[in-house]
């Protein structure tokens, strides 16, 4: 018997009254894009759950890509019988025959969706359970907590069978709760604060800013492989590459060094904000943490987030290092992160920059600046990427161990 179909069961979605049907195309949207890499899936939605039908395709990967996809609670693999009460039998005894262990308890749950069908659930349940012990004299019916529980289902166009249920990722399916800019580097910090982002249903679309020649294509692409990443978690993204070449080079020229990282700062968050607005999304994700580096001081921060009103979440900022790092190894980002490949600020990061920058000296030097020249060029410049995701299965098991 060769399983048909994966059921997929709604998670916390499904206490948001009317607008349900919204959080469940979402997610089909969702399902559908991480699924594209199997051409021969289709998707289906209603109310209560979503059907992959397989067509074929071999369940176990489709399964795990589908173990990553936030808005899941548990999905159920799902084999597609004939809806007669012969072929019915004949399927539970060659299932139950396969999965029998010495000691076993099992029970059959049968529901009716198709009420023209010959037998209620209930002379269901007894035809099935009598046919069951046809073949496995020993095996022991039981209704509270049986090692196996036999799900029929008989709806309009067939009958269907299930026995497991796997845990699904939880969270909200990306897109649900709106859209924001992450700010994305080559480091471990900010893919981490995107899946934490993507998790509680935030689409993202990643920013990052590309400083040529003095960042390689080695950087570029690593950012680009690390949204790639991110994409198993709900769907393709936009990926944004921001020229910021010429406003580093303005900067080094014209402020004094302790202050160069407060204004490359600032600079790259007008520039995403600006984004943000033409884009319509709400919010801005960056990937900084406390006290990590200079740049991530109580003061620093106040100075930096000056240039805009627009609500700036910070998914990691009260973490450990070695907790960011925990999360990135989970979500098979890590190892990309640590490719030796410079951005932007650690080229032109000064040796002591300054870790309690005053707003007033940062809006003296910036007088020096063509600041809204600077930011039209740099965004006349930008290039937009849509990142799907990639068949890398290898990798998915262990990842779903240690996220659930
Ligand atoms: P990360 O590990 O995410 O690079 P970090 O600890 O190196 O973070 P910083 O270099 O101070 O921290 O950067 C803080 C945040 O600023 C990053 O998490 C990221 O959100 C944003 N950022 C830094 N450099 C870039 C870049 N080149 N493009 C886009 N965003 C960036
Ligand atoms: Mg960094």
């Amino acid at each position: 018997m060769y399983y048909s179909e994966i059921m997929v069961r709604h998670g916390e979605l499904s206490t948001k009254g009317k607008n349900k049907m919204r959080f469940i195309n979402k997610l089909k949207r969702n399902i559908t894009d991480v699924l594209s890499i199997y051409p021969n899936v289709h998707i289906r939605s209603d109310r209560d759950r979503t059907h992959v039908y397989l067509h074929g395709t071999d369940y176990q990967p489709v399964m795990e890509s589908l173990q990553l996809v936030f808005g899941i609670q548990a999905l159920s693999p799902v084999y597609k019988i004939d809806k007669n009460i012969a072929a019915l039998k004949k399927a539970v005894q060659e299932l139950m025959r396969e999965l029998y262990q010495e000691g076993m308890t099992f029970k059959i749950a049968s529901k009716r969706s198709d009420h023209n069908f010959e037998l209620d659930s209930r002379e269901l349940n007894q035809v099935l359970g009598a046919a069951v012990f046809e073949v496995l004299p020993e095996i022991k019916a039981q209704m509270k907590q049986p090692n196996v529980t036999l799900k029929v289902e008989i709806r309009e166009e067939a009958a269907y069978i299930s026995h497991e249920e796997i845990k699904g990722a939880g969270g909200l399916p990306v897109g649900s709760s709106g859209k924001g800019m992450l700010m994305l580097s080559g480091g471990i910090d900010s893919p981490v604060a995107g899946y934490l982002a993507l998790k509680r249903g935030v689409a993202i679309e990643a920013v990052h800013f590309a400083s040529p020649p003095y960042t390689s294509p080695g950087a570029l692409k690593k950012a680009k492989d690390l949204t790639r990443k991110l994409t198993r978690f709900g769907g393709n993204m936009q990926f944004i590459e921001v020229p910021f070449t010429e406003i580093q080079e303005e900067i080094k020229n014209k402020a004094p060094e302790a202050y160069l990282m407060t204004l490359t700062r600032r600079f790259m968050l007008r520039i995403t904000d600006a984004l943000r607005e033409r884009r319509n999304a709400l919010v801005i994700i960056n990937g900084e943490s406390l006290g990590q580096v200079a740049s991530q001081t109580l003061e620093s921060m106040q100075a930096i987030n000056a240039v805009t009103t627009t609500p700036v979440i910070r998914p990691v900022v009260t973490m450990d290092k070695l907790e960011i790092i925990d999360i990135a190894q989970a979500i098979d980002t890590f190892d990309i992160s640590i490719q030796p490949f410079e951005d932007c600020c650690t080229i032109f990061a000064p040796d002591r920059p300054k870790t309690n920058p005053k707003l007033k000296k940062v809006e003296a030097y910036e007088t020096r600046f063509d600041i809204d020249g600077l930011v039209a060029r740099a965004l006349a410049g930008v290039e937009i990427t849509e990142i799907t995701p990639e068949a890398d299965v290898d990798h998915v098991s262990e990842l779903i161990d240690q996220l659930l």
